[in-house]
């Protein structure tokens, strides 16, 4: 078994964008802005965000938050999209969910400039992506792409099982996969919580992407010999820790790990890919607009 290291791959990548724009920067260009809108104060939205503003100050992007109350009505929150659609040396923003349920999430992405959708949720660019165009990709997806690319994992005839069909990761990771590309080339089966004898697929799998929010889900008997194993699912149980919790990911990782030839941990996996790769959509939101 070898780790999928996403700590270590984040750092190479954040790295090359850091280069990238301190080249731009010598060359007299203004920096990479991204701007990132967050309603209310749910506790893991505000880390994430943290998180991205952070991202944002190591590689050398301007950065900016918008925070708006939870009672933020459409009408309000239109609003600050609209200004952030048109906002001069803004490249791209993001708007943290899940939305208070006074909002309705679809308008609000609709609303976005998909020219700045660094998030890739626009349908827009949700369309190009299934179209193979250019286009910002949904970053976990992308990130698992990058992983697999990176580590020159081999996916082309390959039979890759997703579990889970959101639109951020399930879906554009089934699109994604079976593309004529590399990584991609896969025979892709899509899994759901409808799905009748899940074990019989991941059995038959060759790469399985578990993507369901449910610790600790895929376990030793549901994956073949030598499968890679790449574990989206974040988690937070309860603990005895300061923080009061930890992350879990969807796979039982010390049984799996025994039967898997490559397999990502959590935390330390996926997630610190997916906060790369939103940083590398902006890049080239940047790069489009200083052509
Ligand atoms: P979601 O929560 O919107 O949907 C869950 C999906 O899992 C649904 O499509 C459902 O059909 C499927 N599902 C639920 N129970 C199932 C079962 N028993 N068998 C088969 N399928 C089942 O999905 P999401 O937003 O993609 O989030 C999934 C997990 O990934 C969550 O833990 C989330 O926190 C995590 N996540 C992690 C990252 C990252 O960067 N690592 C990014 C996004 C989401």
């Amino acid at each position: 078994m070898q780790i999928l290291d996403g700590i270590k791959l984040a750092k190479e990548i954040k790295q090359e964008i850091k280069e990238a724009v301190e080249a731009a920067v010598k060359e007299g260009k203004r920096k990479p802005h991204l701007a990132a809108v967050l309603v209310g104060n749910d506790g893991a939205s505000q880390t994430y965000v943290n998180n991205k503003i952070k991202d944002c100050q190591q590689v050398g992007f301007e950065s900016s938050l918008v925070k708006l109350p939870n009672t933020v009505s459409q009408t309000e929150l239109l609003e600050v999209i609209q200004k952030l659609n048109t906002q001069e040396n803004l490249d791209g923003f993001i708007v943290q969910l899940p939305l208070p349920a006074q909002i309705d999430q679809e308008e609000i992405i609709e609303a976005i400039n998909p020219k700045r959708d660094v998030d890739g949720f626009h349908p827009t660019n949700f369309g190009k992506m299934a179209l193979d165009m250019s286009t910002f990709l949904p970053a976990t997806p992308f990130g698992i792409l990058e992983m697999l690319d990176r580590y020159n994992i081999p996916t082309r005839g390959k039979h890759a099982v997703i579990i889970g069909r959101s639109r951020i990761v399930g879906r554009p990771m089934s699109i994604l996969m079976g593309r004529k590309d590399f990584p991609g080339n896969s025979t892709v089966t899509l899994t759901h919580s409808n799905t009748e004898n899940l074990s019989y697929y991941t059995n038959h799998a060759d790469i399985v992407i578990t993507a369901l929010g449910v610790p600790g889900f895929l376990t030793a008997d549901m994956v073949k010999e030598g499968a890679v194993v790449i574990d989206v699912g974040i988690t937070r149980v309860d603990d005895d820790s300061e923080k009061g919790y930890k992350l879990v990911g969807d796979v039982d990782f010390e049984n799996v790990k025994q039967k898997a030839s490559w397999i990502t941990p959590v935390p330390g996996g996926v997630g610190p890919m997916t906060r790369a790769m939103l940083l590398k959509n902006t890049l080239l939101a940047y790069k489009n607009n200083t052509k």
